[in-house]
């Protein structure tokens, strides 16, 4: 079955804005040209197309004004790269949105802790805007974003603008360069110095599959509870309405189940090698 009411057609967005955030890695501010796509929640995606050349998944970081649409692309094929390249002006085509969210509401009352590995920052982007929109309605909001490099690091002008809203923010690197004064080493090690309360902690994680894996296992030994443990998993996907079956994973459509889904229900899967 098919995702009930999502657009299967893109509508016109023109770039307004093109934000260089790392040597690959390109944040596009959208304006709808005709009707917007309805509205997102946070860890949904949409297709991105090229025109001409293809269509891609990628996150919704954030929303602008008059129904804009924030995308970060990492350029790694032709279509991420046509899209990289888009500068202001340019059209291209949007559908969706499609997907699970993060369900950040879920955590009020509550300490919500973001937990990205590189690009996996730009998932989690629109669910950390969104907690920090209602800082009050949550206890702590607690930022864990590791990168390879300094150089690597995405919305690092972004960053101070978190604290000052109400965000602990920190940030590690596998390989620091010169002047860089923050934490060396990958992200899982900053877990255990976060003072998480396992009791009241919903945490909300994105990157590569192993990092997403350690970390919840940490979280795991922590005492956080694996159904309170959230996870992006990609696969490959083509439809995005759960009609072609490229992005399935176990008994999961994940452009329809995913890409949020939580670590209970992606723990039997991501063990499993290639599936
Ligand atoms: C739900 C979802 C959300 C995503 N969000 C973002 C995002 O916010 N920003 C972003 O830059 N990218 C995101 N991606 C990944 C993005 O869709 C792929 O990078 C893109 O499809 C590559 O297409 P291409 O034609 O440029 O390159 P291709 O030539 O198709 O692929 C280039 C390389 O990337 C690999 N690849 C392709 N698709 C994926 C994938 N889904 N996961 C891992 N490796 C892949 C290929 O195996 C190949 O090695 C997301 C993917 C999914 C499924």
């Amino acid at each position: 079955m098919s995702q009930p009411g999502a657009p299967v057609l893109p509508a016109r967005y023109q770039v307004m804005e093109r934000q260089e955030e790392t040597r690959d890695t390109v944040t596009l501010w959208l304006r709808p040209v005709d009707e917007p796509i309805p509205e997102n929640l946070p860890g949904q995606f949409t297709m991105m197309y090229a025109p001409g050349i293809g269509e891609v998944p990628i996150s919704i970081s954030g929303t602008g004004p008059d129904s804009g649409l924030v995308q970060t692309v990492r350029a790694v094929g032709a279509v991420t790269r046509a899209l990289c390249s888009c500068t202001p002006g340019k059209m291209i085509g949007v559908r969706g949105p499609y997907g699970t969210d993060w369900d950040v509401a879920s955590a009020a009352g509550d300490d919500l802790l973001i937990v990205a590995g590189g690009i996996g920052l730009a998932p989690l982007r629109g669910a950390l805007l969104a907690a920090l929109e209602h800082r009050e309605r949550y206890h702590r909001v607690v930022v864990l974003a590791g990168a390879r490099s300094p150089e690597e690091l995405v919305f690092a002008r972004e960053l101070g603008g978190w604290r000052g809203d109400g965000a602990e923010v920190t940030v590690t690197v596998d390989q620091a360069a010169a002047g860089w004064t923050g934490d060396v080493g990958v992200v899982t090690q900053l877990i255990g110095r976060a003072d998480i309360d396992s009791a009241r902690t919903t945490a909300l994680i994105c990157g590569p599959e192993v990092m997403m894996r350690l970390t919840a296992r940490e979280l795991r030994a922590l005492g956080v509870p694996a159904a309170r443990i959230r996870v992006s998993v990609e696969r490959n996907m083509r439809c995005g309405v759960a009609e072609c079956g490229h992005c399935q994973l176990g008994r999961l459509l994940l452009c329809r189940d995913g890409p949020v889904i939580s670590y209970e229900a992606a723990m039997p899967l991501l063990a499993i090698r290639e599936l």
